[in-house]
């Protein structure tokens, strides 16, 4: 049966709109983030928030399930050297994760270096996602995943940032990309106690003015944590 996508946005916005006010109350009801006012200037250059066209073609792409919950430790992460500029302040909250991707020009593969320098660029003080995700499969740490991200504008103070590499408004995540990123929710939910359901996994575009994580990915994200409830 094909489900009539309108009304899935539809439950799905008034669901999220009432996270973000529970979340937003208790964040900002006593927790300031003085480096989330610094890290602003980018999410100000981003691609504004375009309707869904519902009569476009989503490309097809497998998400396939996961056989085997792997720990945040058992999917053995390495976390290349990078510098970061200034202080970063320590997240002390973590109730949701956010899927991005790197939506650049082309739905290519990208180094961690190369967006830690584009970050580096905007004023940050380096990467803002806490990890990346790369279209073979292969993850790895970005911004030390104790530190505020800056990633997902006024929400980073409680959320991880995750990013696959490429453009889903154009291209489709392999199934290596796909697959990995669903064990790394899967990780991060066992890890911070995360109930993985559509008010603790967003995507971008569910939180600021953006098409992030892409046309062919976004209506996909229920099938995602669906396979990340199956496996915890
Ligand atoms: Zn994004």
């Amino acid at each position: 049966m094909i489900e009539n996508p309108m009304e899935k946005f539809t439950r799905r916005n008034f669901l999220t709109t009432a996270t973000k006010f529970l979340a937003g109350a208790a964040v900002f009801g006593f927790m300031p983030n003085f480096a989330e006012a610094a890290e602003k200037v980018i999410y100000l250059e981003e691609k504004p928030l375009s309707a869904i066209d519902f009569t476009k073609e989503v490309l097809p792409f497998d998400i396939p399930q996961i056989s085997k919950f792997q720990t945040l430790s058992e999917l053995n992460i390495p976390a290349p050297k990078l510098k970061f500029v200034g202080t970063m302040d320590q997240r002390r909250l973590t109730t949701a994760i956010v899927l991005h991707h790197a939506g650049l020009k082309q739905d290519k593969d990208s180094t961690l270096k190369e967006i830690h320098k584009m970050h580096l660029g905007n004023g940050w003080s380096g990467v803002g996602y806490h990890f990346l995700v790369h279209k073979n499969g292969a993850i790895e740490h970005a911004r030390p995943l104790d530190r505020v991200g800056a990633h997902a504008y006024r929400h980073n103070s409680y959320s991880v940032g995750i990013c696959m590499t490429g453009n889903f408004e154009i291209g489709v995540p392999p199934t290596e990309q796909i697959l990995e990123t669903e064990k790394l929710i899967a990780a991060l939910c066992q890890h911070y106690y995360i109930n993985p359901s559509m008010t603790t996994i967003f995507g971008h575009r569910d939180l600021c003015d953006t098409d992030c994580p892409g046309y062919n990915v976004y209506p996909r994200l229920s099938e995602i944590i669906g396979n990340v409830k199956a496996i915890l």
